[in-house]
């Protein structure tokens, strides 16, 4: 019979853009998702809701799931911390979450093994590689001998010192993610008979100076669709426990940052090292499929207007690239607003817009009033400047669903979703559960990059990117200071294989 197991899991979870004004802090982690001890596990259990309102079974659920089907683990749990995509965490944050994970480690066990659910790109205050330092605490509170496994994003920045610290790594297989279970109940498997000794990890991992490519980088669509299934394949064979691609959150304040890979077999070093290889070749061979086609405002603005036929069948979608929430931006920008204010008057245009203060003024009023206010451009006021609207107050609530208090502001062909929070625009009702029919609009906004394409497909009839000036601009990501090291596509690089090598460690 098995060994009984006595197994920790907890999660700290953020993806940072390092060029948001803002910080993140523990406040903003409890207004999300801060869930500790039996609750935690309450929510893990079957049928339970590990994070209400956006997920009800994510990594540790998974893991959890994992521990039950193995027999003979309790698993214990720590604490669940899960903020949204935005600024680097605080040092006090940071440090409070990274010390109590220490904490209860040390008073917590002794443990057989630890889980973590981590993001992979979280910035903090202070700290290089804060993922990392959330595993060294980890490790120096365990010891050297219990497996630790976590999960990833898969636009993780895997880094040396995490390699070195964690025994299991596993990242998620789909893009847009929605394998957040699946991927801690693999992770959790193969951690599980890692501590059992049934298993010996050897990972391999390589690191691409190439921080953009792969076009859309959908996991369903070419280019990367034979990479994902390439990596499905290799874990077919029993010597191999995982694979994973990292495809990297470029707006990461790391010194380097960059795509990878990383591949875990039973005790076989050689077939982790040809593995992890050949996906870094496919990776590098598809560094040059741009990622999709950005506009101007004007230029979509016209191109929406010529597109009658679209409209009259549902909506024409601007997805606001340069100031996207869901990749740490917050959500203020008022430029394609005012684009879409001056110079689309004939459209009638739904659009989302994140100002907490707008939303306190307009709370005030009563439905039907009218007001003259400024919107926007108070959170990164060094980049957006307020737009001054007269308009009419059609809807207010306080609604969980939005992170707090949403409006909805109606000035002529403009309607604007005002929130207290950042508006993840990833579905049609975000406009229609605040009394906003989105089959009556021509122009719907979102600030999302991919996941809302498959939400609002129905309605859809022409989906364009915008570019207007703003932290999730593709180019911002060049402008954060790095080493001199060439990546792609700033610079020219012929070869990943130096680089790589010296990201790893290897001198000789
Ligand atoms: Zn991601």
């Amino acid at each position: 019979m098995s060994r009984r197991l006595r197994v920790a899991y907890a999660r700290v979870a953020q993806e940072t853009n390092a060029l948001s004004p803002l910080r993140t802090t523990l406040d903003d982690f409890r207004r999300m998702h801060f869930v500790e001890g039996e609750a935690l596990a309450r929510g893990c259990a079957r049928f339970g809701n590990e994070a209400p309102g956006f997920l009800r079974a994510a990594e540790l659920s998974g893991f959890v799931d994992a521990a039950r089907a193995a027999g003979r683990v309790e698993s214990v749990p720590l604490f669940s911390a899960w903020a949204v995509p935005g600024a680097p965490l605080s040092r006090e944050a940071f440090t409070t979450l990274r010390d109590r994970l220490g904490d209860e480690l040390r008073t917590r066990g002794p443990f057989d093994a630890v889980f973590l659910s981590l993001h992979g790109s979280m910035g903090a205050e202070g700290s290089e590689d804060p993922d990392g330092e959330l595993l060294a605490t980890a490790r120096a509170a365990v010891g050297a001998g219990v497996p630790i496994g976590a999960s990833f994003d898969l636009h993780a920045n895997m880094t040396a010192q995490r390699v070195n610290l964690a025994d299991v790594m596993v990242a998620y297989r789909t893009n847009p993610h929605r394998d957040h279970a699946n991927t801690g109940r693999r992770a959790g498997e193969i951690l599980l008979r890692t501590a059992r000794g049934a298993v010996k990890p050897v990972t391999a991992w390589r690191s691409l100076p190439m921080l953009l490519g792969g076009g859309n980088t959908l996991d369903f669509l070419a280019p990367m669709r034979p990479i994902f299934s390439r990596m499905t394949a290799m874990e077919r064979s029993s010597r191999v426990l995982t694979a994973s691609t990292f495809m990297c959150h470029p707006w990461l304040d790391m010194t380097e940052v960059g795509w990878s890979t990383l591949v875990t077999t039973d005790n076989d070093r050689a077939l982790a090292d040809a593995l992890a290889d050949e996906l870094a070749d496919r990776c590098w061979a598809v560094r040059n499929v741009p990622v999709p086609h950005a506009h101007t405002a004007d230029e979509a603005i016209a191109i929406a207007r010529d597109a009658t036929f679209a409209r009259r069948l549902g909506a024409v979608v601007l997805a606001d690239a340069s100031d996207v929430v869901t990749a740490g931006s917050t959500g203020d920008s008022t430029e394609l607003l005012r684009a879409l204010w001056e110079r689309a008057t004939d459209l009638r245009c739904y659009a989302p817009l994140r100002d907490p203060r707008a939303v306190a003024t307009l709370r005030a009023h009563a439905v039907g009033d009218r007001v003259t206010l400024d919107v926007g451009g108070t959170l990164d006021p060094a980049r957006y400047t307020p737009l001054r609207l007269e308009g009419v107050l059609r809807h207010k609530a306080h609604r969980a669903d939005y992170g707090g208090d949403v409006v909805v502001f109606e000035a002529g062909h403009l309607s604007l979703v005002i929130t207290d929070a950042p508006p993840f625009t990833l579905k049609p009702s975000f406009y229609g559960a605040v009394g906003l029919d989105p089959w009556r609009a021509d122009v719907l906004v979102v600030k999302n990059f991919f996941p809302f394409r498959i939400y609002f497909a129905p309605i859809a009839r022409k989906t364009l990117y915008v570019k207007t000036h703003g932290v999730t601009d593709v180019d911002a990501a060049f402008t954060i200071p790095r080493i001199a090291a060439p990546v792609h596509p700033r610079d020219p690089v012929d070869a990943w294989r130096p680089v790589d090598r010296r990201r790893r460690g290897i001198t000789v």
